[in-house]
């Protein structure tokens, strides 16, 4: 194989160390039960007219983010309910896949849509994250012949009540049809932990791990001689990405680190390219200040998380990834976080860190 991990036997004897340190705070924590269904975010995709699914389509759109670097569009206009993006990195050595979609049937059209590329052998398939509508397409990756690159931590809410679980609960919306042959393959052969360096053809590819931002299992993928970065959930066309998995000290983090990389072009997990990266990572940014601000003013008041709620617009019911749905729970996440600053040392540094950071948001 043409490839090597540079920083391989350090960075995976660190990383398999590191993966409790890792792991981010408790996913559950102060979230009801009611809010983790996640897996009917894909409702509305089962709704779809025939023509449209994945089983009877040749191939995704495409668009080319620079020299062998392509994204696979999902929908736009529909904010995390809407099919994912993924992309894939075309290089000598082969050809290194980012996201597998929700079903084998939408990994087969995947797969259809690179081969209108390339027919290199494809080396490698990286997980942003462990959410299902980003992986149960894995498994035709796994058979092509493709190696797996997550993160190690697979912990979500919509597998806390186990892999089958959840299976029949993606099943029940998105059909049998779309999900024949499916088997778990997000399971990786190279976890990774810290960040490290991929190299395939001659191409680098660097795998960042912003650590328990939009889920414990992370990863930003960047593409530097492109200047394209893939943000996995981390953004969203909307500026509203979602934490209850994570953190938004998390979140703010990972978005500082991409925001570093000066991106000419950045993927986000669902909807449209931004025309400016920059924007979409201030306006997400600025959406997760303000939410931190409002909260932490409540809790820091005496003001319950239910009267803290109250002047939010409601979930929409059966849409747990809608828009107003991602405030809410977010919302509930942020306070139970803001609970915990209250009694943290550091409680006051990070409250001046976001008003510093807030600045930056009222021009
Ligand atoms: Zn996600």
């Amino acid at each position: 194989m043409m490839s090597f991990w540079r920083t391989q036997s350090i960075g995976l004897a660190i990383a398999i160390a590191a993966v409790g340190v890792l792991a981010g705070p408790a996913a559950s924590q102060g979230v009801p039960q009611s809010l983790t269904m996640d897996s009917a975010a894909a409702a509305a995709l089962a709704r779809r007219p025939p023509r449209d699914r994945p089983d009877t389509i040749k191939a995704f759109p495409l668009r080319k983010l620079g020299e062998g670097v392509y994204a696979v569009l999902g929908d736009t206009g529909r904010g995390s309910e809407g099919r994912s993006n993924a992309g894939f990195v075309v290089t000598p050595g082969g050809i290194v896949v980012i996201d597998a979609l929700a079903s084998p049937a939408q990994g087969e059209a995947l797969l259809r849509t690179i081969r209108t590329v390339s027919r290199l052998p494809v080396r490698w398939l990286i997980l942003t994250h462990h959410h299902p509508d980003h992986h149960f397409g894995a498994i035709v990756f796994k058979r092509a012949g493709a190696k797996v690159i997550a993160h190690p931590d697979r912990r979500t809410l919509a597998s806390e009540d186990g892999d089958d679980a959840m299976v029949s609960a993606w099943t029940g919306v998105l059909g049998l049809r779309e999900m024949q042959g499916f088997a778990f393959a997000d399971t990786p052969d190279i976890p990774i932990a810290r960040d490290t360096t991929l190299v395939l053809g001659g191409r680098t590819l660097a795998i960042q791990v912003p650590g328990g931002a939009h889920t414990p299992g992370d990863l930003v993928i960047w593409v530097p001689d492109a200047r394209v970065v893939f943000a996995g959930d981390l953004l969203i066309e909307d500026g509203v990405a979602m934490v209850v998995d994570g953190s938004s000290s998390g979140l703010l983090a990972g978005l500082d680190r991409i925001e570093a990389l000066h991106p000419a072009q950045a993927m986000p997990g669902h909807g449209r390219i931004p025309t400016d990266p920059i924007e979409l990572i201030h306006e997400t940014r600025c959406t997760m200040l303000a939410l931190r601000e409002a909260m932490r003013r409540d809790v820091q008041q005496g003001v319950s998380m239910s009267r803290a709620l109250a002047s939010l617009p409601p979930a929409d019911r059966d849409r747990p990834v809608s828009r107003n749905s991602r405030v809410r729970r977010n919302a509930v996440r942020v306070y139970a976080e803001m609970e915990q600053e209250l009694v943290h040392s550091s409680g006051v540094a990070d409250a001046m860190k976001d008003s510093v950071a807030m600045v930056r948001c009222r021009h």
